[in-house]
């Protein structure tokens, strides 16, 4: 199957048409060795030595995300978090980094802690203003623009192509975070971003049943000097994934492309039910008119605005919780992306300094019937 000219769910569904030559089986068999035989002449010809740094367990998985996302290779990582500390290890100490404000919170967490002891200067900005990090940016010292779009937990928007070409033009690479757009919705290295990472957690598993994590980078740049260190960062940190946990990611995603049309469908169709309502302040969510973000996301998201919204409810925080504490079908956990819906209270989550505010319910939109999670929604909110 050539990726270049078949379509994204024939990719996803048939997993690149893999067919093992030794028995004909239509999905892979599950690598499991530690380690690789070496050669009589002391050579390793089959290319791999120790598990830690490759195993063929990998492979279709790391084709099929680097299929889908039009990139030159992938790499595949215990969790979303080893996939991106991977990449701002890489660089070294002294480096400035721009990352957005409004961003996954463990990874700001990490970056405001470890990396900054360990030398990186990180700064915070908006990054949905490319005015703002045009003046943010130090040509020569910026190494890296770190972007997530949309952006946990208020769904903000950036310009992929905008910032690409701010940061090109400072000699920055630029990393996004497209865990929430999925490939199918969003491919930022097509866009001009050199590293694109997914929790593939979320939505390219599928389930909740596994933690892993990838990163694609883009086409000629799999040579470059940032690039081998992340691959160095895998090997020697040793974040690598289990091969069963690569098997069954393999196996998430010949889905991805029905699981992700069902959840934008759904979230859209929330959105637009709950924007207005008596009980609720806001409906944040890229796919309504009024939303920050929707002409960008119009743009650069085809064929939906993702899973992923917030609401803030009128009467307050208590109010919030209480919601949550109500829903029968919505499932009160954090995380995102499976099949089963998800609802929290953010701010309970990310404490002193989120940027979330205190009335904000984060709902991660699964597969279930639309009209039911609706009704669900309502009655939460009429019994809060
Ligand atoms: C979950 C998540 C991560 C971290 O992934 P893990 O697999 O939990 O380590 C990073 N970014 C975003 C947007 C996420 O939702």
């Amino acid at each position: 199957m050539d990726p270049k000219t078949t379509h994204p769910d024939t990719i996803a569904a048939q997993a690149l048409g893999w067919i093992d030559e030794q028995t004909r089986a239509v999905t892979p068999p599950i690598h499991v060795s530690s380690t690789y035989l070496r050669d009589p002449d002391n050579q390793y010809r089959s290319g791999r030595i120790y598990a830690r740094a490759d195993n063929p367990a990998f492979d279709q998985a790391e084709a099929v995300i680097n299929a889908l996302e039009g990139g030159q290779q992938a790499l595949l990582f215990a969790s979303g978090m080893a996939a991106a500390t991977a990449v701002f290890q890489a660089l070294a100490p002294g480096d400035h980094v721009l990352a957005p404000k409004v961003m996954y919170w463990s990874l700001r967490n990490w970056l405001m802690s470890f990396a900054t002891q360990w030398g990186l200067q990180v700064e915070l900005i908006d990054m949905s203003d490319p005015a703002v990090v045009q003046a943010a940016v130090r040509p020569g010292q910026t190494k890296l623009v770190w972007i997530e779009t949309p952006a946990n937990p208020l769904w903000t928007v950036t310009d992929i192509a905008a910032t690409a070409r701010i940061a090109h033009a400072a000699g920055a690479l630029l990393a996004v975070d497209s865990t929430v757009a999925t490939p199918l919705l969003t491919q930022p290295l097509l866009l001009g971003a050199d590293v694109v990472m997914h929790a593939a957690t979320k939505y390219l598993n599928g389930h909740s049943d596994l933690i892993a994590g990838v990163l694609v980078v883009r086409e000629g740049a799999a040579d470059s000097d940032h690039w081998q260190r992340v691959r160095k960062v895998r090997a020697q940190l040793g974040g690598t994934l289990g091969s069963f946990e690569s098997w069954l990611l393999l196996r998430g995603m010949r889905t991805l492309h029905l699981r992700v049309r069902a959840a934008c469908a759904s979230a859209q169709r929330i959105a637009e039910h709950f924007h207005g309502h008596a009980r609720v302040l806001e409906v944040m969510y890229p796919g309504l008119p009024h939303c920050q973000g929707h002409e960008v996301a119009k743009l650069q998201m085809t064929g939906g605005f993702g899973g992923m919204l917030s609401i803030r409810v009128k009467a307050g925080e208590a109010a919030a919780i209480a919601v949550a504490a109500n829903t029968r079908l919505w499932k009160r956990a954090t995380s995102l992306g499976g099949t089963e819906s998800l609802i929290e209270h953010r701010a309970s989550v990310e404490g002193a300094g989120t940027p979330a505010p205190t009335d904000l319910l984060r709902l991660s939109v699964g597969i279930e019937d639309a009209t039911d999670l609706i009704q669900d929604l309502e009655q939460a909110l009429a019994a809060a």
